[in-house]
């Protein structure tokens, strides 16, 4: 279903500057529609966020497709994802070949994309916590991929970041960010880059915004 469309968001964002195969290859294969609403799968394709329910958003598809991009990432990679929201950045991980580590503070979203991911026999880790913390028990990570916008970088994902590795993190105020690309050179030595003018949902944690 929807395979014209989903050729055509594939060239769409190709367009827009997005250069890594395997990310349009990705793009390309999974199926948007399945992770959004009912009301909402006509509008799956569009290159556009989308409400999920619970005040959260999927992400835009060019949004996903650059943070993944600036990964650099390759098959096998342990990655790990904070804000699984609907699964669809995870689904694209998947179909890349990673082995994906995932993790959603809202109870009633873990749940609702739980279900989802064992129907579509997806095999992503998962876990309902605070991402902010990390998740220890597996790291180190090769790639970290934060879905939600932080007011700072958290510690516990410095940590968590295997050397070599990157991580992806919007950091901002609660309505607009800069998208932080951080590299693990070594031990204690972060490379940064700034992306400037994203937006993304609040990230809410420990180490992230206090909840309400
Ligand atoms: N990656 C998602 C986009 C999710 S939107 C997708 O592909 O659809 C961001 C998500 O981050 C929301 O579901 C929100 O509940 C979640 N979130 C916010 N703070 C979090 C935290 N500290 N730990 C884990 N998830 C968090």
């Amino acid at each position: 279903m929807y395979e014209t469309e989903r050729q055509d968001l594939v060239d769409k964002i190709s367009l827009k500057g997005i250069y890594d195969i395997s990310v349009l290859k990705a793009i390309g294969e999974v199926e948007r529609h399945n992770f959004v609403p009912d009301a909402m799968k006509h509008h799956a394709y569009k290159d556009a966020a989308l409400p999920i329910g619970y005040g959260q958003t999927i992400s835009q598809p060019y949004t996903v497709a650059f943070m993944t991009q600036a990964l650099r990432l390759k098959p096998g990679y342990k990655v790990l994802e904070i804000g699984t929201g609907s699964g669809y950045q995870a689904a694209l991980l998947i179909k890349m070949g990673m082995d994906v580590y995932s993790i959603e503070r809202n109870v009633d979203i873990f749940y609702q994309t739980r279900k989802l991911l064992d129907k579509l026999g997806l095999r992503i880790n998962t876990k309902c916590g605070d991402g902010t913390l990390g998740w220890e028990e597996y790291a180190p990570f090769n790639g970290i991929l934060v879905t939600a916008g932080s007011p700072t970088i958290p510690k516990s994902l410095m940590k968590q970041l295997a050397v070599g590795g990157k991580m992806v993190i919007p950091v901002g105020n609660k309505y607009s960010q800069i998208l932080k690309i951080v590299t693990k050179i070594e031990e204690e030595n972060f490379e940064v880059e700034d992306v400037p003018e994203f937006a993304f949902v609040p990230l809410i944690g420990r180490e992230g915004w206090k909840d309400k």
